[in-house]
């Protein structure tokens, strides 16, 4: 990709029609913050919903156990689910995945033959070398594999992932502090909320009064993909950034908002008061700046010596900011403090839907 189209922001004030989308899977956690997300996004409208056996041919009102504050959009309510199958769901140039990773697998490429951008929440591709896992306020620039990866595939859409919600609120505050000190060692540990676990998800009587130190297969993907978005896109390959990063990953009694507590050893040592500095000077690559779900700010630093709390603080930039507390000096390493990330909006639905801003605005939606 050219580093002017990195340079010029494709803003989409100008777009007069809306670009229609479909949902995959729209009855879980993550699929219904998508609905939520998109009922009355300025770039896109919903026009497709899609679900198991369980759901298809019911209307989504009916089938969809809804689990959110917010009230399930009318437009929603009515619209019948369907099988997920390009040819079920008609032609759209942008799906939304909250597939399982299991089913992903063979569906997601059935969506990026038939021509559509495909930015999923799963982890089936994340592995893939040219699949990118983007953050766009991070590594807007890996996008520009897209191209690679619609000629080696034969496909005319494509597959963007983003990473898995824990990684995501740690990433964005690594690459602050990488981008003005270097990083060598991370030590992260997780509490993480209940809805990352899906619809009904962890039982009552296991996760009440209890914290479950184990998640399947989650400090595999801390350790990994926050290496592959802090790499370096080469023009023709996603190399990984050569930190080291240890997790421990718990399940906790919380609705909504995963917390991580991490310590870090940069390459050029750095005082608490300059790594607050790196955090609150940070700023997005600027094609990703005036996108409709880009965190405004991008990071915020609480000072009291309580926060961030996910209850008080997963809300804010309408749950697409990274909050930042308890940031101190270490004794280990350099620094330690803790990062909290709404998990199903910037973790998961919402960070979708901005890596479909950034593809729209990169022009990379097939024509
Ligand atoms: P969930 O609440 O368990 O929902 C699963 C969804 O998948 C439901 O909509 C279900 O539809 C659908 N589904 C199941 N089998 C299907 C099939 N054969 N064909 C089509 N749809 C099928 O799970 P979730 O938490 O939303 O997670 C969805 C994906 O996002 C997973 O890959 C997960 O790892 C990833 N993710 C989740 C989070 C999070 O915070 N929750 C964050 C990042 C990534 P029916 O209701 O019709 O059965």
């Amino acid at each position: 990709m050219a580093e002017s189209a990195l340079e010029a922001p494709g803003k989409k004030d100008d777009i007069m029609e809306k670009i229609p989308v479909a949902i995959l899977a729209a009855t879980g956690s993550v699929g219904q913050r998508f609905v939520q997300l998109l009922d009355n996004h300025p770039w896109f409208e919903v026009v497709a919903l899609t679900g198991s056996d369980r759901s298809i041919g019911q209307e989504y009102g009916e089938s969809c156990h809804w689990i959110l504050p917010e009230a399930m959009p009318a437009w929603a309510a009515r619209l019948e689910v369907k099988p997920t199958l390009p040819e079920a769901v008609g032609s759209v140039p942008l799906v939304f995945s909250a597939l399982p990773a299991s089913i992903a697998r063979d569906a997601e490429p059935l969506f990026a033959r038939a021509g559509a951008a495909v930015c999923s929440n799963a982890s089936a591709y994340r592995r893939e070398p040219d699949v990118p896992i983007l953050l766009p306020e991070v590594n807007a620039d890996h996008a520009g594999i897209v191209p690679l990866q619609r000629q080696r595939r034969g496909w005319t859409g494509c597959i963007v992932t983003n990473p898995n919600c824990t990684s995501t609120g740690l990433t964005v505050v690594l690459k602050a502090l990488q981008a003005r000190f270097g990083l060598r060692k991370v030590f992260a540990v997780s509490l993480q909320a209940l809805s990352g676990a899906g619809y009904p998800g962890v039982p009552s009587l296991d996760i009440i009064d209890n914290v479950i130190p184990y998640i399947s297969d989650e400090e595999g993907k801390m350790e990994w993909e926050t290496r592959k978005m802090l790499g370096k896109f080469n023009g023709s390959q996603l190399e990984l950034a050569s930190f080291i990063v240890s997790a421990h990953t718990n399940r906790v009694a919380v609705t909504d908002g995963h917390t991580v507590c991490f310590s870090v050893e940069l390459e050029e040592s750095a005082s608490p008061e300059e790594a607050q500095r790196a955090l609150l000077d940070y700023q997005p690559p600027e094609i990703s700046r005036g996108l409709p779900s880009t965190p405004n700010p991008v990071i915020v630093v609480r000072s009291e010596p309580d926060r961030p709390q996910p209850r008080l603080d997963r809300n804010t930039g309408k749950g697409m900011t990274t909050v930042v507390g308890r940031l101190r000096a270490d004794p280990l390493f350099d620094l330690k403090m803790v990062v909290l990330s709404h998990n199903t909006v910037r973790g998961a639905a919402g960070g979708a839907i901005y890596n479909g801003e950034l593809l729209t605005s990169m022009e990379l939606l097939a024509k």
